[in-house]
């Protein structure tokens, strides 16, 4: 059997992106091949992150095929309506497709490169290397990376939450939208006791994707997220007739529930199934990009892949923790919450979410928020920590 250097299972965004960089790695010879059970060939989903954009500031490896970028974007809360300050960030729109076509036509560049086109059954760990069983055919590497994943939250002591929603892609009978100016919170919705709120990314005067987004543990039905959709499409756009063009679906784990990275010597866990999901959030993206070019750099120096987080570092987690524990339990409201983040700390706010802030910030972050709620659910969560 051949045993190839890297396994990739699951070749979505975190799987293609590692296939990506480490093309463009002294890495670029090793033989790499991708497992996924679809062709990866519909506009299955969109991302949209934030990103530096300054003179000494890289953009990301896939800014070439972005879909839209704006340099300001708006947020609908309590205290607060129109556009909020991004400082030196932009925030990026990238299709699924035109990803999947970008890497794909990369990837056919290269003879040590394979794809295939199969289910994964199992991945395991032998002396040999990784094993990944597919429509009953073994495959060894010296490593699998693995982006397969399943949503299983199941340990009560950790903070559940999901994030989904819904969007349309809608062509209006009149202009309606700010193609400057994406609304990535628009809270004017009923907010029935969790957190709802709708984006509106506009592609032009006359076309955008609208999203109705929940964080709370209950999915809704296809009838209540169209519903929503309607009423706020009906309320807040004045479109006119309009066509819905393109539906997204989606559900993002927003968990502190601990996910090994490296669970045995030749298997490393990617993307959402590596816990690369931002908890407080659910953006993971821009995460993940991060995190595979460190995997592919400790390859490169050390031939191991694992990512070393300094204890410092880990500080980041107590804060998701705190963040959703407030959601959970509901300790303040939540349109109030992300109103008092996102007005009160202009240009600070997206390092934050980055993880790219000092200490110092990160407290003056913290004297926005509402106190009492917050200083229950720290000590909620150091409780949980100490207890388990
Ligand atoms: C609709 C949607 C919109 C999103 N929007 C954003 C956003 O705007 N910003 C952001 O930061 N994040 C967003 N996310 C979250 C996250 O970025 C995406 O889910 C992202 O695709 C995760 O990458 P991944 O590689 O971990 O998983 P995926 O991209 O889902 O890739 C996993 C791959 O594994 C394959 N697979 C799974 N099981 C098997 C199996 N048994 N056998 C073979 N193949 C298998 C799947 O077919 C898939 O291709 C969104 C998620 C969704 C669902």
């Amino acid at each position: 059997m051949k045993k190839y250097d890297f396994i990739i299972a699951g070749g979505g965004m975190a799987g293609l992106s590692l296939a990506y960089y480490l093309l463009q790695s002294p890495l670029r010879n090793k033989s790499i091949l991708i497992l996924d059970r679809v062709a990866k060939n519909q506009n299955d989903r969109t991302w949209c992150f934030w990103e530096r954009n300054t003179k000494s500031s890289r953009p990301c490896a896939f800014d070439s095929i972005l879909f839209r970028k704006w340099n300001s974007v708006s947020f609908n809360g309590t205290t607060h309506a129109g556009p909020i300050d991004l400082g030196k960030y932009q925030y990026k729109m990238l299709r699924g497709i035109d990803f999947y076509d970008f890497v794909r036509a990369e990837l056919e560049k290269w003879p040590n490169v394979e794809q295939k086109q199969v289910t994964i059954d199992r991945i395991k760990d032998t002396p040999q290397g990784g094993f990944v069983i597919a429509d009953d055919e073994p495959y060894i590497a010296d490593y699998i990376f693995d982006s397969t994943f399943s949503l299983k939250l199941n340990q009560p002591e950790n903070h559940n939450l999901l994030q989904h929603f819904k969007g349309w892609v809608i062509t209006t009978e009149k202009p309606c939208f700010d193609p400057d100016q994406p609304k990535i919170m628009d809270f004017r919705v009923e907010q029935h006791g969790d957190c709802r709120f709708v984006y509106v990314l506009p592609f032009d005067e006359k076309t955008a994707l609208v999203e109705f987004t929940l964080f709370n543990d209950t999915l809704l039905t296809d009838a209540e997220y169209d519903a929503e959709l309607r009423r706020y499409i009906d309320q807040f756009l004045d479109t006119g007739a309009y066509q819905i063009s393109e539906t997204e679906y989606g559900v993002i784990p927003m968990s502190d529930e601990f996910t090994e990275e490296n669970p045995s010597e030749h298997i490393v866990r990617i993307g959402t199934a590596g816990g690369f999901t931002k908890a407080s959030t659910g953006y993971t993206f821009q995460r993940t990009q991060r995190y595979l070019q460190s995997i592919v750099q400790n390859l490169v120096e050390t031939g191991k892949p694992n990512r070393q987080i300094s204890w410092f570092k880990r500080r980041f987690k107590f804060y998701d923790s705190i963040f959703l524990n407030v959601l959970e339990k509901n300790r303040h409201p939540a349109d109030d919450v992300f109103t008092r983040v996102y007005t009160r700390n202009p240009r600070r706010i997206f390092a934050f979410l980055d993880e790219d802030t000092r200490f110092i910030d990160e407290l003056r972050l913290f004297t926005t928020l509402p106190f009492w709620p917050f200083i229950y659910a720290f000590f909620s969560v150091l409780r949980r920590k100490l207890s388990s």
